[in-house]
């Protein structure tokens, strides 16, 4: 049986939920649904898998579905997992203390404390106050091992949020500290050059990581772990070389060695570019990050299948950019020329710096962006390129004013996916649920409901 503490706010959630199904219920004609047994009491989940897509508009999925299903001749499995009736679904809001358009930090400080904080903040109420992150708790008081993984730097707002307390997600130093501090067993990601083995030697426990190679070696050795697999984000999927390990690898290696070394975990694993690629109107690089976060969900529930007393949690913190495939008509061509991109924005960007001063000129830049897209710009394009390029207006709404979205604006003829902004949105986002408890997860929910949700179910002490 849950634990049923009197005062979680679960208990009233439950009941309105009882309320307004049975008011619906009293008002739809005879259903199978009405005819089917009752489910079993859920269990208590000895195991947390948290999978997090970070930015991922409903668009988002969508696309990738779409794209999956052209190249792969599959759906993504989140998007079975959608149909599965054994999964609960729910269409969450994600609006934090002071905006209802949220950012990473305090959308994950929602599922971190349980609470609206402020834009920017990591796990600190507008009251000024710093509840105990919900993994120290299930480290502290529950005995779990702690485990955060990411595609992008390891002090980001959304891995830091689990388990730090900072008025400003940008103090990565004090995210390391506390991190060595409140003795996270496993931190595998990005940004490796703002954390010194020096710093992490404060913990002699903690064994460092600096190759792809060096950490699939070291998981399975018991200890404290600490990855840093790039100096700051990881590559994106579509730019990803075979020296940094797939999300799925990483999400795979981390899972076993949690379950192989300790009684019992919890993991946050967070597929982050899905977040920066939304915000650079990249829908190339989008998808392909959509579809290595999907392949981490296959290890997940592969995991989940072999050890039922584990929970899985699919979701993300907010939707960003809002993209989604806006022509009518045929899309052949255009899933053909999105399957055929060659890299990322970033590469383009990159690869143009790289460049000697002298060849840093608007054609030098729109050759390397057609090498990205592998398409060719028409002269309509051309001239909209060099207006960005040269600071001049290319866009009437002034957030999408910029070279990225101006990029993403002529892919949009290419490959007909297109983004309403660089921006995060109000947008409500969709959250998966599996395992024991999981249907307590209400179906229309906010962030906090999460958090309440595994606070409940690990028997944790509510913040106070
Ligand atoms: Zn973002």
């Amino acid at each position: 049986m849950p634990p049923s503490p009197p005062h979680s706010s679960l208990d009233r959630r439950e009941f309105l939920t009882a309320a307004s199904a049975a008011a619906l219920l009293a008002a739809a004609p005879a259903s199978r649904a009405l005819a089917e047994p009752r489910k079993p009491k859920p269990n208590r989940p000895r195991n947390l898998i948290m999978l997090v897509a970070d930015g991922m508009s409903t668009g988002s999925l969508q696309v990738a579905n779409i794209h999956a299903r052209h190249t792969l001749g599959r759906n993504l499995h989140m998007y079975d997992m959608l149909a599965d009736p054994s999964i609960t679904t729910s269409l969450v809001n994600t609006d934090c203390a002071n905006s209802l358009v949220t950012d990473s930090a305090a959308a994950a400080s929602c599922w971190g404390c349980g609470h609206r904080v402020n834009n920017g903040v990591l796990c600190y109420t507008p009251e000024h106050r710093s509840p105990e992150p919900i993994f120290v708790r299930a480290k502290r008081h529950a005995g779990k091992a702690i485990g955060l993984v990411s595609t992008t730097f390891i002090q980001d707002a959304t891995p830091a949020a689990f388990a730090v307390n900072a008025p400003k997600r940008s103090m990565y130093r004090a995210v390391v500290d506390q991190y060595v501090d409140y003795k996270i067993d496993l931190i595998v990601g990005g940004g490796g050059r703002e954390c010194s083995d020096e710093q992490l030697a404060q913990d002699p426990s903690i064994t460092v990581q600096r190759t792809k190679t060096a950490f699939l070696k070291a998981m399975g050795t018991p200890g404290r772990h600490a990855a840093l697999l790039a100096d700051w984000h990881m590559r994106y999927e579509i730019d990803r070389t075979d020296a940094e390990p797939s999300l799925a690898e990483m999400s795979r290696a981390t899972i076993h060695h949690l379950a192989n070394t300790r009684e019992a975990f919890c993991i946050m694993i967070e597929g982050a570019r899905v977040d920066h690629a939304a915000h650079g109107n990249d829908a190339a690089a989008l998808v392909h990050d959509m579809l290595a976060f999907d392949d981490a969900v296959r290890v997940a529930l592969d995991y989940a299948k072999d050890d039922p007393e584990t929970l899985v949690i699919v979701t993300t913190d907010h939707a960003n950019a809002n993209p989604g495939i806006a022509r009518y008509g045929s899309y052949d061509r255009y899933l053909a020329n999105l399957a055929s991109a060659k890299h990322s924005f970033e590469w383009v960007f990159e690869h143009f710096r790289a460049l000697p001063t002298t060849g840093r000129t608007p054609d030098a830049f729109a050759d390397l962006f057609q090498r990205a897209i592998n398409a060719e710009l028409s002269t309509v394009e051309r001239t909209m390129l060099n207006r960005t390029l040269d600071n001049r207006p290319a866009d009437a709404f002034e957030e999408a004013d910029n070279t990225t979205c101006v990029m993403g604006a002529i892919a949009a003829n290419h490959f007909g996916v297109a983004f309403n902004s660089p921006n995060h949105t109000s947008d409500p986002v969709i959250s998966l649920a599996l395992g024991p408890g999981a249907d307590l997860l209400p179906r229309v929910s906010h962030l906090t409901d999460t958090h309440d949700l595994i606070q409940r179910l690990f028997d944790l002490p509510p913040v106070t």
